[in-house]
């Protein structure tokens, strides 16, 4: 569904980056390289069963229109099946050479093809959604962030969740006081040091109590590749 696109990631930061050249899209209906007057796309599934399933040989003539077999880029199709997206995966593609996403829809896309063309399967959560779009454009959202000269304030975004396989630390600004409720008081005391540890503390605090399975500072810095 080209016209899902840019969406939101025409908008803000990832919008301004697009109309700066910083990043670029290059949208590809399956539709084109339907059967028939009608362009199908899908079928029935074999061995029965409800909903319809996406055609290989559609998909692979799409795909091979548009991509030559040494394209270095990796090509992930969106699946509720897939291994986890991550912030480990996010790094990787803001890295490469750029990102094949193929977004299935209805029922899902006949195995051949993903045998065949090598799509790696990637999950953005335990859920389903209707299409593969939305996923696409949240993997798109997290690897457009780490393009170099996206995001202002160099090295701002190591600081963040998942980025050391912790949770972030709690964020204030003014007022002082709001509803009676005020800001730690080691913020306002202009030690740098001792606001590092103490944001360090909160934010091993909150990734033990809200999530003990991430790795957590220790483990993620012994094993960077984890993710991997
Ligand atoms: N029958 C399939 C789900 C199909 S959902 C199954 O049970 O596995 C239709 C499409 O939405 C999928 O082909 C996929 O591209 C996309 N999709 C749904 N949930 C997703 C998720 N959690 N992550 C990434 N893509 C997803």
């Amino acid at each position: 569904m080209p016209d899902m696109f840019p969406g939101p990631l025409g908008m803000s930061l990832a919008g301004e980056a697009l109309r700066r050249g910083l990043w670029h899209l290059a949208l590809k209906d399956i539709r084109d390289h339907g059967i028939g007057r009608h362009r199908a796309v899908d079928d029935t599934p074999a061995g029965g069963g409800p909903g319809m399933v996406i055609r290989a040989d559609v998909l692979a003539a799409a795909l091979d229109s548009s991509i030559a077999p040494e394209d270095p880029r990796p090509r992930l199709l969106m699946s509720p099946r897939g291994r986890r997206f991550t912030q480990a995966e996010a790094r990787r593609l803001a890295a490469g050479p750029g990102v094949i996403l193929v977004c299935g829809r209805f029922e899902g896309i006949d195995e051949r093809v993903i045998e065949a063309r090598g799509l790696e399967e990637v999950s953005i959560g335990d859920y389903v959604l209707s299409g593969g779009e939305p996923a696409a454009q949240v993997v798109l959202d997290a690897v457009i962030r780490l393009i170099p000269g996206v995001m202002g304030g160099a090295g701002s975004d190591l600081e963040e969740s998942h980025e050391q396989g912790l949770l972030e630390y709690p964020h204030y600004t003014r007022p002082r006081a709001w509803e009676g409720r005020t800001i730690p008081e080691i913020l306002l005391s202009g030690n740098h040091a001792e606001i590092a540890r103490w944001r360090r503390a909160e934010a091993e605090r909150i990734t033990r109590e809200r999530r003990p399975d991430l790795p957590g500072p220790d483990r993620a810095a012994k094993k960077p590749g984890r993710d991997a």
